[in-house]
């Protein structure tokens, strides 16, 4: 249904509503809130100095707006509550005036000043008198909670639902059912409808995805792939042009992707380790070896600096056997993008390195026989339906940085074969981690200026806090204004952040590769796997925002040279749960013991798995959900329960189709 038939959504709105990824009816019915506002109507005598409260109130004197400056103005007005006058102010609403009409019912949201008997009100509502329990939605600018809040309960009343939980789950467990579910999630009137309701939207998404995982591995086992004539010598001859002995771990992997390929089994591989555990190297010689049997390959990275990255290691090695290799990316010239195109086709590339767009497009490989994607980029169905467009089958290889606790693997990556990298190589120093309080940063600063002295770079990351959308640089100025002072302006600072186009982008990114950047400080995270081998000294602030995988995401950043490299993580709260870092240097360790912390917490970092994204469930929190829809969809499977669902069969078909 056209988003245009819902009462309200105008061309702008639903302009709006695109950008969120609502394009139908049906996707503003499942555009789910992720938390709620729990309004707690009280007596403005009980109101507590300074702490948020909501009321009932009547407006008895008309609102003055002040207009004090551009986008700023202060809204002045009288009310009665509980007997008790007071004057509201609040600020940028001179929108609600109109609204604001003499013995109107509002409900103010707040702080009450007993002294001067003036509420400074954040937000004012006119119709949550029955519904204490407010739905918050993801929102962008110019696009208010308010106007989704009535777009999608016009939209709730075509009654538009699926069901896709099977019939014997749904007894089993007495799920409630769709249609009140959706309704419920939107308009909850209690904490248990909020439970009863998200538990059986959440149910539903993970059993999909399991089924689809489950189905996956089963026909992964039996999907043919490329047989390949290797021989077991060809492994001394790859490791004769390494400058270094391999771990016994990169070894074992090596030594699985040759069995991979050389029978006809489909490889599907996924090699999880930590940053700079060596997945390149592994990377390199499935490369090699599909070489030898005559395929070409492509390698795709998430973004184009680490495709120049992995160009350029990989290339050291690979020139070694004479393997022609080519990088391809958004800022490779029309003339050499040509070329490249030609040569591929004529197959006299031998490996392609590129970004994700690299298998979609107009890239026509000769004979394409591996493709390797860095950074657990899964292949959707419609990536998949790609390759096989183009009448290939080739085998498949996956790198992740992201350690997980094995059992989680085997779960979400379930339809893939699992190498994990736990071994370090010998020799990388441990990176020195420490927390200090804010009140401590002389410290820091001090031992900044000792690794600057060095001739070294450093990474600072302050997160930002957002504001309705908008970021707020104030923080990071005044962090670079701080550094400013103390290297007394001698020492060139650079700011990343997300509001800076990709030129800029890339240009700062540049002068830090350099060198011509000292300090770079980052508002968000920084891109995984970027390297400049010169930074030493990683520092976060409010290191309790993050999770500590993604910490140690961070911490992987530096330490990759032989050269002593530490971390700082500048904190106040939370200090027992970074201590796991002060404690440990192993990716795995951590997972698992956020994993004990939190819950699964935090195991992607700010990403979701690949290209998994969910409408409600959250892989991070929801794990119990996931393995009981890992179970009942696994047995659904096996028993062939799906038979007479024809939307379980549809997917059967999809799938089997596209492999
Ligand atoms: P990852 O891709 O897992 O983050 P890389 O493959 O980029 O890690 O390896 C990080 C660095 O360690 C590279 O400079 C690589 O040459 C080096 N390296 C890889 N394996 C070994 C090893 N077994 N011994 C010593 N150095 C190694
Ligand atoms: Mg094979």
């Amino acid at each position: 249904m056209d988003l245009k038939s819902i009462k309200g959504i105008s061309s702008a709105f639903e302009t709006k509503l695109n950008s969120l990824g609502i394009f139908s009816v049906e996707n503003l019915v499942e555009y789910y809130p992720y938390r709620y506002n729990i309004i707690n109507l009280i007596n403005i005598n009980e109101a507590i100095e300074n702490e948020q409260v909501t009321v009932k109130a009547t407006i008895v004197d008309v609102p003055k707006v002040q207009y004090i400056r551009r986008n700023f103005n202060r809204m002045n007005f009288k009310v009665i509550s509980n007997n008790i006058i007071f004057n509201v102010v609040i600020f940028n609403r001179a929108f609600y005036k109109q609204n604001l009409t003499l013995n109107q019912n509002i409900v103010l949201v707040g702080k009450y000043n007993r002294l001067k008997n003036t509420f400074t009100a954040s937000d004012i509502k006119f119709n949550v008198l029955e519904n204490k329990i407010e739905p918050v939605y993801h929102l962008v600018l110019g696009l208010t909670n308010n106007n989704l809040i009535k777009f999608i309960n016009e939209a709730l009343k075509n009654n538009l639902y699926y069901d896709y939980i099977p019939y014997i789950y749904t007894e089993k467990y007495h799920f409630i059912n769709k249609l009140e579910a959706v309704n419920l999630i939107h308009n909850p009137r209690s904490i248990e409808d909020i439970k009863a309701s998200s538990l059986r939207l959440k149910y539903e998404e993970l059993f999909d995805f399991m089924f689809r995982i489950n189905y996956l591995k089963k026909i992964n086992n039996k999907s043919k792939g490329l047989k390949r004539d290797l021989v077991s010598d060809n492994m001394a001859s790859f490791m004769k042009v390494l400058p270094f002995e391999l771990t016994k771990d990169q070894l074992e992997a090596m030594q699985k992707i040759y069995v991979d390929l050389k029978n006809e089994n489909r490889m599907n591989r996924l090699v999880l380790g930590d940053v700079g555990s060596g997945k390149t190297i592994v990377a390199t010689y499935a490369i090699y070896l599909n070489f030898l049997s005559g395929y070409q390959s492509a390698l795709m990275a998430p973004t184009e600096i680490l495709a120049m990255q992995h160009y350029e290691s990989i290339n050291k090695i690979l020139t070694n056997f004479n393997i022609n290799v080519a990088l391809l990316t958004g800022s490779t010239k029309k003339k050499d993008k040509d070329l490249i195109l030609e040569d591929l086709k004529e197959g006299k590339i031998d490996l392609l390195i590129g970004t994700h767009s690299l298998i979609s497009g107009n890239v026509k490989f000769k004979k394409l026989g591996l493709v390797i994607t860095d950074e657990q980029h899964r292949f959707g169905v419609n990536q998949r339906n790609n390759l096989s467009d183009k009448g290939l089958s080739p085998d498949v290889l996956y790198l992740s940085a992201t350690p997980i606790p094995r059992t989680y693997a085997l779960t979400i990556y379930g339809d893939l074969d699992l190498s994990m990298i736990r071994t370090k190589p010998m020799g990388r120093k441990e990176i020195i981690t420490k927390i200090y309080k804010e009140n401590d940063i002389k410290d820091v600063l001090y031992k900044m200026l000792e690794e600057l002295k060095l001739g070294h770079q450093i990474y600072v990351v302050s997160p930002l806090i957002e504001n309705n959308g908008e970021l707020d640089l104030k923080s990071v100025l005044e962090l670079e204004e701080k550094f400013n002072l103390a290297f007394k302006n001698q020492v060139k600072i650079g700011i990343l952040h997300g509001k800076l186009k990709p030129k800029e982008k890339d240009q700062i990114m540049n002068d830090f590769k350099n060198g011509l950047i000292k300090i770079l400080i980052s508002t968000t995270v920084i891109e995984v796997g970027v390297d400049v081998p010169n930074t030493t000294m990683i520092i976060v602030y409010n290191a309790e925002r993050f999770g500590l995988a993604t910490l140690h995401q961070l911490r992987g950043r530096v330490g990759r040279n032989d050269v002593q490299s530490y971390c700082y993580l500048i904190s106040n709260k939370d200090i027992e749960r970074l201590k796991v870092l002060e404690a440990s240097n192993d990716g795995f360790y951590i997972s698992e013991k956020d994993f004990e912390m939190r819950g699964s917490g935090d195991l992607f970092g700010n990403k979701q798995s690949g290209e998994a994204t969910f409408k409600i469930a959250n892989l991070k929190t929801d794990y119990e959900i996931l393995l009981r829809a890992k179970m009942d969809s696994e047995e659904y499977l096996e028993k062939e329960l799906y038979i007479d669902n024809e939307y379980y069969q549809n997917i059967i078909n999809e799938i089997t189709f596209i492999q």
